[in-house]
């Protein structure tokens, strides 16, 4: 072991005096924005043995069995589930705020019953140190497994994690944070698990009215108010205003590039769990098109010009319009119309060279179906977009895991 990381443990054992009396760690598995994850063993798990009638090799945690696409409705029947013997333990890095991390707990502990949602075993503070223990989830790596991944896999793979968005969703909290990083997914078992809820929240929370929730009419003639409103404070201009005397907009834009919703990008002052569906939907089309990272913005503006060149100009307009917002741009790449999914899949595929040789190539019925998914997931409205519950009855969704 690397000689820092080392130093971290000893430090975190020094921390806190009686760690060594229940864990021993062994090393560090995650290095992230808010917090370092160690793997530890949980030593009084000998103890339990006995007690709790486990097998004391089975030392990996699984999750409880997903339930077949027939009975995904009913989440109330609890399983019994067994005393880690490994453990995660998560070091909130010490800048962040109490009340932010009240709140992880707080939703981890909401969610504690949820399928597919990593459960909290505990928590710990010494002052300004807070450690949060979660049963060890045993996964591999994204970048290992989703070039392989056929459509069968995909479908369980997304079975499993709109499993997990139904039940966070269904207590109306919204994970903002949706990444292959943070779905924990072990291809062997066909199992994964959500963690992080760092950057969670409840549905609602600092939220305002957005013209995206008024029906058409009353969005169309705010729009028309607002841009004669506009015309006569500066008259009409074209490119960006020198001095803007529209108000600012203020929303919440926490997540990770390439992954935040148009709505995000738009400002949206009354996110909902949508924003979630889309980002499950840009995972989909990083395994269809077997690209990663499938956008790769530096900042808003880049990957909004990203989500432009594939819906087009007109779509994208659409878009903005439904928060109120102005979308332009004079980019040649920003075709009018975009491309379908279908084509974007071809392409990146090396299925197809955009028709020159006149070869018809197509994508099978499953591809189709599963394109069919992903338009629902990435549709650019988020009131029109699939919710978790309703994706768990979509075709594309009904699999039986063996
Ligand atoms: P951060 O807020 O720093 O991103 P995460 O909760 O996402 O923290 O954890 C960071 C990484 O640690 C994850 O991507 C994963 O590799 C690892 N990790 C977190 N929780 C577990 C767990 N329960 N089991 C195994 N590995 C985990
Ligand atoms: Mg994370």
């Amino acid at each position: 072991i690397d000689v820092s990381v080392q130093q971290d443990m000893e430090k975190l054992q020094h921390t806190f005096p009686h760690f060594r009396d229940g864990y021993r760690l062994i090393k560090r598995i995650g290095e992230g924005t808010f917090s370092t994850v160690y793997k530890a063993e949980d030593i009084r798990y000998h103890d339990y043995v006995n007690r709790w009638d486990i097998d004391a090799d089975d030392s990996q945690w699984t999750p409880p069995p997903l339930k077949s696409s027939a009975s995904h409705m009913n989440h109330t029947s609890r399983h019994p589930r067994r005393k880690p013997k490994f453990v995660a333990i998560k070091k909130i890095y010490v800048t962040s705020s109490p009340a932010r991390i009240l709140n992880e707990l707080e939703l981890l502990h909401d969610l504690r019953d949820s399928p597919s949602v990593c459960p909290l075993i505990t928590a710990f503070r010494e002052s300004d140190q807070v450690l949060i223990i979660l049963p060890y989830f045993r996964h591999q790596d994204f970048r290992k497994y989703y070039p392989k991944m056929n459509i069968y896999d995909t479908r369980v793979y997304l079975r499993s994690l709109f499993t997990a968005l139904a039940a966070v969703h269904a207590r109306g909290i919204v994970h903002r944070d949706i990444k292959p990083t943070n779905f924990l997914y072990d291809p062997d078992k066909k199992r994964g698990v959500l963690v992080d809820f760092g950057l969670a929240e409840r549905e609602g929370t600092d939220s305002k009215p957005c013209l995206c929730h008024e029906d058409r009419q009353v969005r169309k003639q705010r729009l028309q108010q607002s841009v004669a409103y506009n015309s006569i404070q500066s008259g009409p201009q074209p490119g960006y205003p020198k001095q803007d005397t529209r108000p600012s907009r203020r929303a919440n834009r926490a997540g990770t590039r390439g992954f935040r919703a148009p709505e995000v990008l738009f400002k949206c002052t009354e996110q909902t769990t949508k924003i979630d569906i889309w980002s499950a939907g840009v995972i989909l089309l990083t395994i269809l098109c077997k690209r990663f990272p499938f956008f790769n913005s530096a900042d808003d503006i880049e990957a909004m010009i990203e989500i432009a060149t594939i819906f087009g100009n007109k779509r994208m307009k659409l878009a903005g319009q439904l928060h109120g917002c102005m979308f332009d741009s004079t980019i040649p790449t920003i075709s009018s119309q975009g491309f379908s999914f279908e084509k974007i899949m071809l392409w990146s595929t090396c299925r197809s060279d955009g028709g020159r040789d006149g070869t018809a190539n197509t994508l099978a019925p499953e591809e189709k179906e599963a394109i069919e998914f992903l338009s629902r997931c990435m549709d650019l409205d988020p009131t029109r977009r699939i919710s978790a519950e309703d994706a768990l009855r979509h075709p594309f969704l009904q699999v039986e895991v063996d």
